[in-house]
Order: C-alpha cells, then structure tokens, then sequence
C-alpha cells in the first residue's frame, strides 16, 4: 500500500492555514483520497499544557515552551493510537496545521535558533513533511481577522512579534532550501483563489 502524504501548512495567526485546509481536504475526499487534519498543539496532555499557556492561562519563559513543542511534537508522531506515522503508513494522507517551521519562527523570536533545531532534530528524522505551504500575509492583517474573529488574543499576537516570525519563517526557508519542500502563497487573495494555487502544488505531489 502506498504511504499517506504529510502536508503541512505554515503561516503567521490568522493567515488563513485552517480555512485552506478544509478547502483541499473537500478536493482529495472528492477524488478518494483519504485524509484526516491535524494541529499543533495536539490535543495531547502536553498540547493541552501548551495551549494553556498560548492562551495566557498559564505561565511559562520561552524555553519552556520550546520544549513542550518539541516534546508534544513527538508525542504526535510517535503515539500508539492516533500517531502521525502510524496514520500515514496505514496510507492515509495527513494535512496538518502548522509543524517544526512554526518553531523556528515562533521561538526563535527570543531563544537561539541553533538551539530550537537541534530540539526539533528528532522530528525532523522521523518525519519530513512531502510538503510545506506558506501562507503569506502581512501581520496587520491578520491581526484584524483575528480581532473579528476571537475573545481573547493569544501570547504571540502583537504587531512586532508576528513581524519577527514572518521574518523568522523565511529565515528558516533559506537555511533548510534543498533538504525541504516549502512552497510560498500570497494569502491575501479570496480563498478559493489561493486554495486553486495551493491545488497546483499538491496535484504534484499526488501525481494527479
Ligand atoms: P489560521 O488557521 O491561520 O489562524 P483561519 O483559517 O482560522 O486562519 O482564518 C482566520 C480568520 O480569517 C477567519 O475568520 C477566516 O474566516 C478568515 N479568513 C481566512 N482566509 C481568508 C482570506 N483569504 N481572506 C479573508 N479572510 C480570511
């Protein structure tokens, strides 16, 4: 049986990354690919952990939640019951909210980036998503959708901060260019236009 594919949408808060992944789950269900979505945080005990603390309900310094990612990461993969790994190689394709890139742009706003790879080397090895989508938009944006959207604002949702991580994001792109599939979108389209831009992409990577 073939493998699942891993794809993998990346982009600053509010950049549209679940809107787009419901929009090409609808395409692959319709051609009978079988898919599921994912998330980071997981809804694991250490991505519970995590989003208590994204959403300020709890307190924790930067490295500490470098370390929950990595390790709720992990977790993601490897677990026995509903594992990233165990999903794909039972030939299921998995479109996933955000992986290791979210990392390297989110904390490495305030921690070493060699460090947070090296925390992330295991993910990396385990499982390298067929592909990255980067949905990209300007964080002032975003931060209106987000502010129409949401009660409450999440750790990192300022101005400066989503600044540094769109800037943290292609910093990264640059650094793995070669040993990672990364394809950039403009997110500020309708959705349906950037979701047939997205189509084009991972239609090479079915073969369709
Ligand atoms: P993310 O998952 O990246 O945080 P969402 O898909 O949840 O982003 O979108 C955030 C908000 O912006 C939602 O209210 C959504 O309806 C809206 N939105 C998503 N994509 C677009 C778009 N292309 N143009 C305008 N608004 C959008």
């Amino acid at each position: 049986m073939q493998k699942g594919r891993f794809i993998v949408f990346e982009g600053i808060d509010g950049s549209g990354k679940s809107t787009q992944i419901r929009l090409l789950h609808r395409r692959l269900t319709e051609l009978g690919i079988r898919c599921v979505e994912t998330f980071e945080p997981s809804s694991g005990p250490v991505g519970s952990l995590v989003n208590q603390i994204m959403t300020k309900r709890m307190r924790a310094d930067e490295r500490v939640i470098a370390s929950l990612f990595a390790a709720d990461r992990l977790d993601h993969i490897l677990n026995e019951q509903d594992g990233l790994l165990k999903t794909t190689e039972s030939g299921i394709t998995v479109l996933s909210d955000r992986y290791y890139f979210s990392s390297y742009a989110y904390n490495g706003v305030s921690l070493p980036v060699e460090w947070i790879i090296e925390l992330n080397a295991q993910c990396a090895e385990l499982l390298r998503p067929d592909l990255n989508i980067f949905i990209d938009i300007d964080p002032e944006k975003t931060l209106k959708r987000i502010e129409n959207d949401r009660v409450s604002k999440e750790l990192y949702e300022t101005y400066d901060r989503l600044s540094k991580v769109r800037e943290n994001y292609f910093s990264a792109f640059a650094r793995f260019e070669g040993e990672e599939n990364v394809i950039v979108v403009d997110g500020d389209r309708p959705p349906e236009q950037i979701a047939d831009d997205i189509w084009e992409k991972v239609k090479d990577c079915f073969n369709i």
